[in-house]
């Protein structure tokens, strides 16, 4: 099974993201936009793992106390369009500390260099990104959710596997 391990969002962080989504769309952009549901923040991309029992026992190990992290700003990686985040060098700490206990264990994982995106928009329709606002949108990162990733009829569908939670 296709497997990641990621942030899940808060109804009121998806919203402004909706709401940037809507706007391009508004403006003619067309492209596969990620469903509301799947808005998340990628921490490790593990891939094909036929283990998630592993992954969740390796991930119970990993400690860490409530991230705030802040929307900020809008980038792409070629065709694919995506909302950037602040607050990296606490996020950035926890993602270091997931992929030292799945190094620990065994698991693979991709070891590109964290960037952490959400990512709003593949296959833009256009070459530039227009110019539009970007709402104010935070929220304290409490948990940390392994997924399974399996293509459905209609676009990518991510089920929680198992979550830890942060120490209050
Ligand atoms: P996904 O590929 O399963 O990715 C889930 C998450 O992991 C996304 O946040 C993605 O980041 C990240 N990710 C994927 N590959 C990565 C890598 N090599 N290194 C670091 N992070 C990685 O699901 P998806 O992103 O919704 O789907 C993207 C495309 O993959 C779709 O066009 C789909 O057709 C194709 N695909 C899916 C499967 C499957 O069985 N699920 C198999 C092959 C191809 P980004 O959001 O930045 O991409």
């Amino acid at each position: 099974m296709r497997l990641f391990i990621a942030i899940p969002l808060s109804q009121s962080f998806r919203d402004s993201l909706i709401t940037v989504q809507n706007e391009w769309f508004n403006r003619g952009i067309r492209g596969n936009y990620s469903s509301e549901e799947n808005l998340h923040i990628t921490l490790a991309f593990i891939g094909e793992f036929p283990d998630p029992d592993l992954v969740l026992d390796a991930l119970s190990s990993v400690s860490f106390s409530p991230v705030p992290i802040e929307l900020s700003g809008i980038g792409s990686f070629g065709d694919l369009w995506w909302a950037g985040i602040s607050g990296p060098p606490d996020l950035e700490a926890v993602s270091r500390r997931i992929r030292r206990v799945l190094s620990e264990n065994g698991i693979p994982f991709d070891r590109k260099r964290f960037n952490p995106h959400i990512t709003l928009l593949r296959k833009a329709s256009a070459a530039r990104i227009p110019a539009v606002e970007i709402p104010q949108a935070s929220m304290e990162v409490e948990s940390i959710v392994l997924f399974r990733s399996d293509r459905g009829k209609s676009g990518m569908i991510y089920t929680e596997l198992g979550r830890v939670v942060c120490e209050t």
